[in-house]
């Protein structure tokens, strides 16, 4: 199973950004989508990604000061992202090693979807169901 077969139900709308708003912006923007990381754009480049981790840290090391800097000041600016071609095990592999949870799709240099880990386990888990059905089905017919 491939980063497309995930896509193609969830969608590949992303939760975007930019640098120059603030940490609160960011946090609420999180909040208000439920979910736990904005891509930060400059222009279509991918400039960067802000994840709720990166919000608690500033917080924990600041004070409530963080929430009004700039989302540059806190966001991680080397992102990993996959394509849509890969397997699920291979972006479930990169996430673990990587210790992320979110991981941007693109495509020709250009964000076209993103999978978190929540994602990548409802497919693994959905697969693995299939694959125990089809089993006893084989085996109520054998
Ligand atoms: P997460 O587990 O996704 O909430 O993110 C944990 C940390 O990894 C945070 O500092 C994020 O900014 C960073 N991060 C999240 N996703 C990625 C990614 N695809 N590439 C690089 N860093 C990431």
């Amino acid at each position: 199973m491939t980063v497309a077969a995930i896509l193609s139900s969830k969608g590949r709308e992303v939760a975007t950004t930019t640098a120059a708003k603030t940490v609160a912006e960011a946090a609420a923007v999180l909040a208000r989508k439920k979910i736990g990381a904005l891509v930060v754009l400059e222009g279509d480049r991918i400039a960067g990604i802000i994840s709720e981790r990166d919000i608690v840290r500033a917080i924990a090391a600041t004070g409530g000061a963080a929430l009004t800097e700039p989302i540059d000041a806190i966001m991680t600016r080397t992102v990993v992202t996959c394509t849509d071609a890969e397997t699920i095990d291979s972006v479930m592999a990169r996430m673990t090693r990587g210790r992320f949870r979110h991981l941007p799709v693109v495509r020709g240099g250009k964000l076209d979807g993103i999978v978190s880990i929540g994602d990548v386990v409802k497919a693994r888990i959905s697969q693995v169901e299939r694959e125990a059905e089809d089993m006893r089905a084989y085996i109520a017919t054998a």
